[in-house]
Order: C-alpha cells, then structure tokens, then sequence
C-alpha cells in the first residue's frame, strides 16, 4: 500500500502523522510511504530523517493527496484537505465530527473510508489513541501550572517543592483519570504537597493502592473540594464525563475564598472546562487573571511539546497503521473490533451511531 502524510496545516499544529521511525516499519514491510517536503519540522524531523527511512519528499500536499492509498494525520482535515481525498482512499486521523457538521459533510461528499484515532477502543475500556494526549497534558499541566505561579506572571510566588525551612505547594488535582494521575505524579516529583479527588471509588482505591507513598486521595464531594481548593496554592482540572460538557466544579464565588495569586490550570478546557470562569486560551497567550486568580486554559496543551507529542502519538498509532497497510482496512476491522469502532465514515455513510445521534444523521 501506498501510505501518505501531509504536513499539518492547522493553525498551530505542529506534530506530525507519521514519525520517521514509523515511515521506516512501513517501507521494511514493503509499502511505499510518501512525506510532505517539510512536514516533520514542527517536531523536529529533517526531510532527510524520512528519507533515511526509506520515504519519498513530495513537494506538496496535492501530490500526497493524489497518490497515497491512505492518508495518515493528526488533526482533522481541514477544508482545503476534504476537497483532496478520494472516493476508495482511506483516512486515518483525529476527526471528532459530533460537533462538525461541515467537515462531516465534506467526508461524506468525498466518498473516502474515513477511521477516526478518538473512537477507536481497546480491551480495557479505554481510549489508546487519546490516552496518550492526555498523558501529554497531565505531565505539563505542573509545568505549566508551576510557571503560572512566579511573580512575574502574576502568580502566588510559590516554589513548588519549598526549599528546606519552607513548605513545599499545596496541589489539588481534581480528576484522577489519565490527566490526573500523570499531573499528580509530575507535581508529586517536583516536591509539592498533592492531593487528588474523584468521584469513583474504584478509581481511588487504584490510586492509593499504586501511589499512596507519594500523594493522597480524597472523594470529590463538594465539601471536600471546597475546601481544598481553599488551601491549594494550585488546582490542576481533570475531570472527563464521556460524551458530555465538563461539570462546573469551582465558581466564581469561590475564587475569593482562594489564596491571592494561585493558580487553575484547566485541562478539561477542550470539554468546556470545569471551572466557571474558565475560557479557552492560545499558547501565545495562556494566562489570565479573574479576581486574582491566575488561570491557564489552553486547550491543546500537547501542541506545546510537539515532538513528544508526535513520538507518543506515533507509539500508539503505529500497530494501526501497519495493520491496516498489511491487510487493507475491511480485513483489518474485521480482525480487530477495537479498530473497527474507529471507522467514522465509509463510501459516502455514516457508520458511527453517536456521531449520527449528534448531528441528526441516520448511520
Ligand atoms: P479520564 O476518563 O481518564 O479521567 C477522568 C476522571 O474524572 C475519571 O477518573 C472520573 O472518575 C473523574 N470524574 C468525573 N467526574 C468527576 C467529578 N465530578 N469530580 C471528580 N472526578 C470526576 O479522562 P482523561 O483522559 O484524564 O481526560 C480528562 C480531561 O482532560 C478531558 O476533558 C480531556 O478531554 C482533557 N484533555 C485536555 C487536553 C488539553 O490539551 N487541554 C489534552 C488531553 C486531554
């Protein structure tokens, strides 16, 4: 098969679909692979790079378009993209359609197989093309978190481990899924005090059981919430309600019971946030103060760390993408179910019941 990957043309997008390493397991098993001149250099791969590997540069992204079986991205495709794929081509990308009815529209019209990385499930009830992503968020969310507490940027001016002689941040992580767990260890290894809350017992008990050395648990109720919250020096959002509008979980009320100067990082941003006064922010402009609350709303935090976000991506699509160059994507769905739930749209139908519901469409 005859594997392609634009350069990504999404305003400040700058991962790419396929890694070198990934065109290199493609060419050894003998598929050809075609790479946009260009399109690594977000994340810090040199043309040469894929040509080492075996790829052939195109100069543009119309020459991927028009000769690749399969087109392998990272964000959805934009409307100049929609208008290069083909009726048979197979697409493998994030597209979240639910709540894109021109984009889906446009797929539909395209007459293209198109496999979405966010439905695409595992045997563990989870998401493997989304969980790395939110790995990404959660490891940054302290860093970032911590940075938005300097002085400077309008924060308490607390270190995050103390020094001896002074007491190390007081962190809240409310969420203790994927986000969570990897914000709380981050924030627990840089010295900070570091507590996260969740509403699923199960949940709680997992993270005591593996983590209870080096941070504490607590049930989310609001009581309890509140009043951490109160104490915290930073309140890191977490929280996932699958398929519906984060929670409101701290108000504005509340912000003038905080400490002056901390800081809310809210990772749930991309589902609406769950901090009332939270609104969605660049990485150009991250920051912004609400009653002297420092927040930090970014919703694609992993597009800060491109290059690890790329390499994390590109673990996790990988074995996708070689089963489906191997064995075509019908007999790829059928040997693997969790594949087949990513199959979004295929020769000119919707084949995924939640997208439909959402946009009123029969799949
Ligand atoms: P997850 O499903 O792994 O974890 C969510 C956790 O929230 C679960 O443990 C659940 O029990 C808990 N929860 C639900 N309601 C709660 C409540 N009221 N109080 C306390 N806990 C509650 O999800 P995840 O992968 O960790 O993702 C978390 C959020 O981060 C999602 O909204 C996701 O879209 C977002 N995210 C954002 C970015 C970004 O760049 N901003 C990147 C990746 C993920």
């Amino acid at each position: 098969m005859k594997l392609g990957c634009p350069k990504e043309i999404k305003p400040q997008e700058f991962r790419v679909g396929m890694t070198p390493n990934a065109a290199a397991e493609a060419v050894l098993r003998g598929h050809s692979v075609v790479i946009e001149k260009g399109a690594g250099l977000g994340a810090g791969f040199a043309d040469s790079d894929y040509e080492t590997a075996g790829a052939t540069m195109l100069d543009t992204a119309a020459e991927i378009f028009a000769t690749a079986d399969m087109i392998v991205k990272v964000k959805e495709p934009q409307a100049a993209e929609r208008k290069m794929l083909r009726e048979g081509q197979l697409l493998f990308t994030y597209l979240h359609l639910a709540p894109d009815p021109e984009q889906t529209k446009d797929l539909l019209a395209s007459g293209a197989t198109c496999i979405a990385y966010e439905t695409v499930t595992d045997d563990r009830g989870g998401l493997p093309l989304l969980a790395p992503m939110s790995e990404v968020a959660g490891r940054l969310a302290p860093q970032v978190g911590a940075w938005t507490l300097q002085k400077a940027n309008g924060g308490r001016g607390v270190l995050m481990g103390g020094v001896p002689g002074v007491g190390p941040a007081k962190v809240v992580v409310i969420g203790g899924g994927v986000v969570g767990t990897h914000a709380a260890k981050i924030a627990a290894g840089m010295g900070a005090d570091v507590t996260v809350l969740d509403r699923s017992l199960p949940r709680l008990r997992y993270l005591d059981d593996v983590f209870g050395g080096s941070f504490k648990n607590g049930y989310a109720s609001a009581g309890n919430t509140a009043e951490l919250v109160q104490q915290a020096d930073m309140v890191i959002g977490a929280v996932l309600i699958p398929g519906a509008a984060a929670p409101k979980l701290v108000s504005r009320a509340q912000l003038s019971e905080m400490k002056p100067g901390a800081a809310l990082v809210d990772v749930a941003i991309d589902q609406g946030g769950c901090f009332e006064t939270s609104k969605a922010t660049t990485h150009q402009d991250p920051i912004y103060d609400v009653d002297g609350i420092m927040h930090y709303c970014v919703a694609n935090m992993p597009g800060a760390v491109a290059r690890t976000s790329t390499i994390a991506l590109g673990n996790a699509t990988m074995p996708f993408i070689l089963a489906l160059a191997d064995k075509g994507w019908k007999q790829a769905c059928i040997d693997d179910p969790h594949l087949a739930n990513g199959l979004n749209v295929h020769d000119g139908k919707l084949t995924y019941f939640a997208v439909g519901k959402a946009l009123g469409i029969d799949v």
